[in-house]
């Protein structure tokens, strides 16, 4: 007796060692089983274990051919009372297990004839069972049970170990992934900055490959700046945990990176303390803010778009007014017909402004509706050319329309507003005068609409941007010449409306084609 117990110390000190070399699971289970076969002076053993779907399946066998274990279901079948541990441990048997043994040898053609089992647990919860089978007659006495309840406890563990290492390691890669398609950056640094972790939608900001970005400083993958350029360091928590040092850290800066348009971010750090409290992780988060900030740079454009052109024809009409009011002073009529006439044509000037940015919003929140008819556009054209004759003495005009120019499908109120916009830009922006054409050609496509000017002209990198809201040229004449930047982002939508399309072509100092086209009907 004295002799087995030195034994089976020595075998549960093999397994143990096994156990903390990190031996896999399978191997751990046949270890702990061939060990307790020896122990027992069986010839064979099974280790079945239930799986999360509540079914039984060896997992270790010994001295059993393979092909055979199948037979082995008997042993196993029909213990739902057992998993639920109704009785306790202590008293748990398998019931008719000898009886069981008998049919399977049968079954297998085995020469099987003692069977002991016992149950294997994690914390009062059943897991498995472990066999050890003889082929002599000689039944497992009380003392070989206690013997195996060492070797039973053992796989026990291994399999909890197993577990936990199989949880953590979902936990782990369930969280890698959401950190990889997060579609915000993330980036884990280690205590001393350095990159741990760096995701996809971070490359996507920085430019930086992932690859390339481990183990560099944070400092360097990720570098903002603000507006003027000068460096915005990097949110650095605390190396000590403090009470308000895990407070998150927060800043907004643009990225500078390796070519690309500007991107602005707003970086939020998080640190990880250890036990000790000292910092062992910093977690910093990158939110794309570039859009929030065009949004609010659009808005105070706005503002200081509108109030300045607002102001302008109100200070006329009020002075203007005021000098008619004067008590002091007498007009003669000319005088009060002319004071009135910039009176009348100023508030023309603000109701077509608000107007402008009545529609402007309606666009924006996509409620530009159309009320399409044919519309004769070379008549159009001339009625409206007609009006700028009125205005301008230093420009002529000319209508270029072949005489079979035919019917388009547009709304004509819209379309009016297209070629006043157009034509108003091109005395607008040719203060020396000269001649303003307006003709238009068609195809089996649809037809093309062009106003040319001979003014001051557009800067080629200008001339894609024109077209947005509020854009307006800052350059010399240009800034000098009132507007509010809405005029061509009205034609753009008015003229895609239509489904048709509007572009320039330039030369600063030579004058500036608009075109536009709208499909056949
Ligand atoms: P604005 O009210 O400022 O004229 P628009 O949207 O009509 O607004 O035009 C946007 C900008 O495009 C103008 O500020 C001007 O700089 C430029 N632009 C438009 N039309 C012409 C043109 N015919 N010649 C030169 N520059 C032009």
């Amino acid at each position: 007796m004295q002799d087995y117990h030195l034994r089976q110390r020595d075998y549960l000190l093999e397994i143990s060692r096994a156990m903390t070399s990190r031996l896999d699971l399978p191997s751990l289970l046949e270890l702990t089983l061939r060990s307790a076969v020896e122990l027992l002076r069986g010839q064979a053993g099974l280790i079945v274990l239930r799986g999360r779907d509540g079914v039984m399946r060896v997992r270790a066998s010994y001295g059993l051919p393979t092909g055979l274990l199948r037979f082995f279901q008997p042993l196993w079948d029909d213990l739902p009372g057992l998993w639920d541990l109704q009785v306790p441990l202590s008293r748990w048997t398998i019931p008719d297990l000898q009886m069981r043994l008998g049919m399977v040898a049968a079954a297998a053609g085995l020469a099987l004839s003692q069977v002991v089992a016992l149950p294997l647990t994690i914390e009062e919860r059943l897991i498995g069972v472990i066999y050890i089978l003889r082929t002599t007659g000689v039944a497992f006495s009380a003392s070989d049970r206690m013997l195996l309840a060492a070797f039973a406890d053992q796989a026990a563990i291994a399999v909890r170990n197993a577990e936990l290492y199989q949880q953590v390691d979902e936990e782990r890669r369930a969280l890698s992934a959401i950190i990889e398609n997060s579609a915000e950056g993330i980036m884990i640094l280690d205590a001393q900055g350095r990159v741990l972790v760096f995701n996809r939608a971070l490359a996507r900001i920085t430019g930086w490959d992932p690859e390339e970005a481990l183990g560099h400083p944070a400092t360097e993958v990720l570098m903002l700046r603000d507006r003027q350029g000068r460096p915005i360091p990097l949110p650095q928590p605390e190396p000590k945990r403090t009470s308000a040092a895990e407070v998150r850290a927060y800043v907004e800066g643009d990225v500078v990176r390796r070519g690309g348009p500007v991107l602005t971010v707003g970086v939020t750090a998080t640190p990880l303390y250890d036990e000790e409290g000292t910092l062992a992780r910093t977690i910093l988060n990158v939110v794309d803010i570039t859009r929030f900030r065009q949004a609010e740079e659009l808005k105070s454009t706005f503002v200081s778009v509108i109030s300045h052109e607002l102001k302008t024809p109100v200070a006329l009409i009020k002075g203007y007014a005021e000098t008619l009011r004067r008590e002091d002073a007498t007009w003669d009529r000319e005088t009060v017909q002319e004071s009135l006439k910039v009176i009348a044509e100023e508030a023309d000037h603000l109701t077509n402004l608000i107007d402008s940015l009545l529609e402007a919003s309606r666009i924006q929140a996509g409620g530009l509706k159309l009320e399409p008819t044919d519309v004769n556009l070379p008549r159009l054209a001339e009625k409206i050319v007609d009006r700028f004759r009125t205005q301008t003495q230093i420009h002529t005009f000319e209508l270029d329309f072949p005489p079979d120019f035919p019917l388009v499908w547009g709304d004509p109120e819209r379309l009016r507003e297209v070629l006043t916009n157009l034509i108003s830009n091109a005395v607008k922006y040719s203060p020396d005068g000269g001649t303003v054409w307006v003709g238009g050609r068609a195809d089996q496509t649809g037809v093309t609409v062009y106003v040319a000017d001979q003014g001051i002209g557009i800067p080629p990198e200008e001339q894609s941007r024109i077209f947005d809201r509020f854009h307006r040229v800052e350059t010399g004449l240009h800034r000098r010449t009132e507007g509010a930047g809405l005029g061509l982002y009205l034609v753009k939508a008015i003229v895609e409306a239509h489904g048709g399309r509007v572009w320039v072509e330039s030369a600063p100092g030579r004058g500036s084609i608009f075109m536009f086209t709208l499909p056949k009907k």
